[in-house]
């Protein structure tokens, strides 16, 4: 049988297929190992934040920097939220967060196979992707792990990058597209922790405390985030790590330690500096009245002064570049089982992005984050899956009856 097949069923799977089906193919959709869907279940801490009405360029990274918001102004927020309310799942956004008003991620994965099936797709379970042969007349020669063949006219690669492997996305079809001599831009894992082995990691374990991180990439430039840290005892973690730690990942590729510089007073300091000044406080009841006990212990070990000399009398320039520039060797990252994305992947220049085809192997489609685009935490990626699955599905479809 030959015609359209598409190689996973995540967001971006069955997004693909739904938007090839309404334009008329009738596609194949290979699951692989895991239920359709499966990844979205526990995205946005099972909330399902499935897009965000703040799109800049800035939201995502790539080799190819303008690549992802050329997709994204073809099929944005908007897009996606009327997309999702017309299979019946409303949204409500905090802060341009979008969720499903439903605040459960089963409302956005059970909208996709309801119209999957509604579209009355065939998908085949349990059966994943083993191989890909380019036909010399065009198209190619799938091979399902159980050994089964199928003549493809044209195959959409959706089985997404490395993170979270345990909800299916093991690499294996980055393995089959790798062969065919597809270029990958380099992956690491983005939106985890950093790992430490300072020895304050084990004072300040279990706090969480407002502060900004800024750490450097491959070529030098300081990239901050701003919100809760958690502070933890072989490392930091929180949206605001999450956000730089793609930056990490790749400098740690190429050297042995990295640093982050943590600010735990990114707020106006003049209050402190006024209570620093104080003969009749001691430094240590100044720092616990205005940072967690842990973490106001792990300042006076650095600065060398016991809890109770005067607050006057402690070495306070030394103290304040403590507090807001704390400096913390990075010696790796958290890998891909605990990642919530994939940094790199399909080269964006090789693709081209008003249909997503690739410009090496005519007939070959990407969607989703087996390409080279990781967005911030808020929405992004999963934008990034639904846009790409929309633009790769409808320009896949014609003539594929
Ligand atoms: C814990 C967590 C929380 C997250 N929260 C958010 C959030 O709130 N908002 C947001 O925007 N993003 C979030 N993300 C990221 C987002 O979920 C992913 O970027 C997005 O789901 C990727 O979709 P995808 O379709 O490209 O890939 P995936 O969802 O990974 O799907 C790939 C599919 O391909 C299948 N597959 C793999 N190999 C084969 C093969 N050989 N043959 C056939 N099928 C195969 C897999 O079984 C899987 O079903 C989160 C991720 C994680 C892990």
């Amino acid at each position: 049988m030959s015609g359209l097949y598409i190689a996973g069923a995540g967001a971006s799977g069955m997004m693909a297929a739904i938007a090839a089906a309404r334009a008329g193919a009738h596609p194949v959709l290979i699951a692989g190992r895991t239920a359709p869907g499966k990844k979205i279940l526990a995205t946005g801490n099972g909330r399902c934040n499935f897009t965000n009405l703040r799109m800049k360029k800035e939201c995502y990274h790539s080799a190819w920097p303008d690549g992802p918001s050329r997709v994204i102004r073809s099929f944005g927020s908007r897009e996606t939220i009327r997309f999702f309310k017309e299979l019946g799942v409303l949204s409500c956004d905090r802060d341009g967060y979008v969720y499903p008003r439903s605040q459960q991620a089963a409302s956005v994965r059970d909208a996709l196979v309801g119209e999957i099936r509604r579209q009355k797709i065939r998908v085949i379970e349990e059966d994943p992707l083993g191989n890909i042969t380019v036909s010399e007349n065009g198209g190619f020669i799938l091979q399902l792990l159980s050994g089964k063949t199928m003549q493809a006219d044209r195959l959409i690669m959706c089985t997404g990058g490395l993170a979270a492997p345990s909800t299916g996305s093991d690499g294996t079809g980055l393995a089959l597209i790798k062969k065919l001599g597809i270029r990958i831009i380099p992956m690491v894992p983005a939106l985890t922790g950093l790992l430490s082995d300072d020895p304050c990691c084990s004072v300040w374990h279990g706090v969480r405390t407002h502060g900004r991180v800024t750490v450097c990439d491959r070529n030098g430039k300081a990239h901050s985030d701003t919100g809760e840290i958690q502070l933890m005892k072989n490392g930091i973690s929180g949206i605001p790590v999450f956000q730089v730690s793609r930056h990490t990942a790749y400098v740690l590729k190429e050297k042995e330690k990295s640093e982050a510089v943590i600010d735990f007073m990114p707020e106006d300091d003049t209050d402190l500096r006024g209570l620093l000044a104080r003969k009749d406080l001691t430094v240590g009841e100044v720092l616990k009245g205005a940072f967690p006990g842990k973490l106001a212990d792990v300042f006076l070990k650095r600065l060398g002064e016991r809890p109770e000399i005067c607050a006057g009398d402690a070495d306070r320039k030394k103290l304040l570049g403590i507090i807001h520039s704390f400096r913390l060797g990075i010696k790796d990252v958290r890998g891909f089982e605990e990642a919530q994305v994939t940094a790199g992947g399909v080269d964006l220049r090789s693709v081209d992005l008003n249909s997503m085809e690739s410009r090496v192997i005519p007939g070959l489609y990407f969607a989703g984050e087996i390409l080279d685009a990781d967005g911030l935490c808020g929405g992004y990626n999963l934008q990034w899956a639904f846009a790409t699955g929309w633009l790769a599905g409808t320009a896949a479809a014609p003539d594929m009856q």
